[in-house]
Order: structure tokens, then sequence, then C-alpha cells
């Protein structure tokens, strides 16, 4: 079922998600939900918070559809970085070039309840670090610099 994405300044965005504990039906549902959302959405990312649901999920279309990464945590960021324009489902129209770490190492549950451990490059580190930040209430506008 599609859900309804948040749209900045809704306030829920920029609260911090909190730890799924356990994969209950409910949880099972809102990630069918998200995968449709934004798949519906044309979007290569979206956080629970996006669809107003403060729980540490992201969904992450890493070229072999959209996956499903709980408690998603970014274990190893490279010093190296490279900017890429993003895009945001909660701004539509915006595209902003962000800068950040070119690869990064991710730790995660699959909604299976399976460890998930891999090494991101190419655009994907940037879409991981994009999603998890939503997670901790941190939108793509509050990282633009100036280099
Ligand atoms: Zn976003």
């Amino acid at each position: 079922m599609n859900r309804e994405i948040k749209k900045y300044p809704d306030p829920v965005l920029r609260k911090k998600a909190e730890e799924v504990k356990e994969i209950t039906p409910e949880i099972k549902t809102l990630i069918e939900d998200m995968k449709e959302t934004m798949i519906n959405g044309d979007g290569a990312g979206l956080a629970a918070p996006q669809v107003g649901i403060l729980k540490r999920i992201i969904i992450v279309d890493a070229g072999k559809g959209p996956l499903a990464f709980i408690n998603p945590e970014i274990i190893r960021k490279s010093k190296e970085t490279q900017v890429i324009e993003e895009g945001c489902l909660s701004f539509p129209g915006l595209f902003l070039k962000i800068k950040r770490a070119r690869e990064v190492e991710i730790e995660a549950e699959s909604e299976k309840g399976e460890k998930i451990r891999l090494k991101a490059n190419g655009i994907f580190p940037a879409i991981f670090q994009h999603e998890v930040d939503h997670l901790d209430g941190i939108l793509f506008i509050d990282r633009i610099s100036f280099w």
C-alpha cells in the first residue's frame, strides 16, 4: 500500500528514529509499503520517518530492486569524499550537490533478521548516508557546503 510521504518542514522529519527490536508483522507491512512508496515516487532511497514512522528502517535500491536495511549503521567511512547531486522525496523538485564519503561500510539486519554487512561504492554510499541521516533527523539541506 502506498503511504503518504511527509514533506519538509513536517516536524517528524527532524525527530530521531528508534531501533527496531523485533521484526513484527507490522514492521514487515511497513517495509512492503515503503518499497511500494519509493517505487511510486521514483526514488532511490526512503527512510521510515519520511512516511511518518520513527523506526530505524531504510529502503535502498542498490541496483537489484529495493532492499530493506533495519537498524543500519555506517561502521566505516572513507576519508576521500565525492560530490553527488542528490534529491529527496521529502523535497520535491530540489536537487543539491552534497559532499560525502566516497566509500562506506554498512551493517544492518535484513527483513528476515539476518545480519548484513556490505561495502558500497559508486552512488550508493551517498544514498546510504542520506537515508541514515534521516533516521537521526538530519536532512540534506543541512549538509550543503561550499567547497
Ligand atoms: Zn531524503
